[in-house]
């Protein structure tokens, strides 16, 4: 078990991430079995990881905030401040600090009337609190073999990006690259399903947490490969996801990889701040976000196209799936999903970001999800698998090495 995330500093000066400590990193359970699920080169003397049993087992008190009793969540309050980070609100303002806070990095800092009561003021005022996040350069070094570090968005839950995520993985793959694919939706992971892992454990060695291997291109990590029970539901809040995302980041063993895509989920919360701020020195290429033609699900795409923009992460472009579905028996298309406002396209023109095309509705994408199975290969000649193959291309225009 890695050591990283520590100290107390670290703890502090990542602000979002306050009440992850190495009590949090420590929480992870390991059980003695032998390393026999992951495909990987075997390491060395590996235990399985198990996430839940140990966040049961040490989680800190609920008012730490990185409990799971969902009941004694505040209300919320109308906000007071823009909904979207901007980069130094990120980075700079703690989430346990009181309304007010003028941010870890300001000369007030610790001394200000505002920060009366703060916990975190004694690390303010001696300057603590200034001292980058260690974690930050340990990602840098992780993942210094990995020349693409690509994030999946999207504004809706249910749009197709897990699946647009795991096929865009195979896709590369079938290029012979060596892919990454890191799996930070932590209440919903759906991607062991869909690369066809299901059951599979994460191994811990020397070297870090070794991911498990679809074959020797294609490694996966994710939360799933850590619950006793696939039916376990995952009630954290934010430090708790921000502490395991830090380590995924940090302890995953990825070697040198061509390309790393990130399946975030939805919206714009607690894992995009982490993710974005644990990779903010490693280098991130951009953006690849995920929305179906309808205005109901661009609406929340033009928020996730402000939030890149806010933290300064690029967009590579925006997949629109589940476009016109085309009838097997009589060839008609329909738009079961209308782009009522002029679907993705309209909406990049408007946006000025680059679109990179439409994966239409066809059942064999659903049946490739539940089946584990690369379209590339399934049905490698259909619109589906030439349209990742354009999406492709078009990224690795995009993000050359
Ligand atoms: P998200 O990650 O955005 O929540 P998923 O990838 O889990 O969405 O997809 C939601 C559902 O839609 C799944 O059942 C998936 O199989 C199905 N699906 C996704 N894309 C397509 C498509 N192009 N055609 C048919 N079904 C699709």
């Amino acid at each position: 078990m890695s050591d990283r995330g520590g100290s107390s500093a670290l703890t502090f000066a990542c602000g979002a991430f306050a009440g992850v400590t190495a009590a949090g990193v420590a929480a992870l359970w390991i059980s003695k079995r032998d390393a026999v699920a992951s495909k990987a080169p075997p390491a060395p003397a590996t235990k399985s990881v198990s996430v839940v049993e140990a966040a049961e087992a040490t989680a800190p008190a609920p008012s730490s905030g990185a409990d799971v009793d969902v009941a004694s969540s505040p209300t919320p309050t109308a906000p007071t401040a823009p909904l979207a980070p901007s980069k130094e609100d990120v980075t700079d303002v703690p989430e346990d600090a009181p309304d007010g806070c003028v941010g870890v990095k300001s000369e007030k800092a610790g001394k200000a009337s505002s920060c009366a009561g703060c916990p975190n003021q004694g690390a303010c005022a001696s300057g603590e609190a200034k001292k980058a996040d260690p974690a930050v350069a340990d990602v840098k070094s992780r993942l210094s073999g990995v020349k693409r570090k690509i994030l999946v968005l999207s504004g809706k839950g249910g749009v197709g990006k897990s699946t647009v995520s795991a096929q865009l993985a195979f896709s590369f793959s079938a290029r012979n690259m060596d892919v990454g694919l890191l799996d930070v939706d932590i209440c919903g992971p759906s991607l062991p399903r869909m690369l066809g892992l299901l059951g599979q454990e994460v191994h811990q060695s020397a070297e870090g947490w070794s991911p498990i291997y679809v074959d020797d291109k294609l490694a996966v990590m994710s939360i799933g490969f850590m619950l006793p029970n696939q039916d376990d539901a995952i009630i954290w809040r934010g430090p708790r996801k921000n502490g395991l995302i830090k380590q995924f980041l940090t302890d995953t063993n990825w070697g040198n990889l061509d390309v790393l895509l990130v399946d975030t989920p939805p919206g714009t919360s607690d894992e995009h701040i982490a993710i974005v701020q644990y990779l903010g020195d490693a280098g991130m290429d951009g953006a690849v976000i995920v929305t179906t033609p309808q205005e109901v699900s661009l609406m929340d795409v033009r928020k996730e196209i402000n939030f890149c923009r806010k933290v300064g992460l690029p967009i590579i472009g925006v997949v629109e799936n589940m476009s016109g579905f085309v009838c097997p028996h009589c060839s008609n298309e329909t738009h079961i999903l209308a782009p009522t406002t002029g679907g993705a396209q309209a909406m990049c023109t408007q946006m000025d970001v680059p679109f990179l095309g439409r994966i239409p509705m066809d059942p064999r994408v659903a049946q490739a999800g539940d089946t584990g199975m690369p379209l590339v290969q399934l049905c490698p000649d259909g619109p589906v698998a030439v349209m990742l193959g354009e999406v492709v291309d078009k990224i690795l225009s995009q993000t050359d090495k």
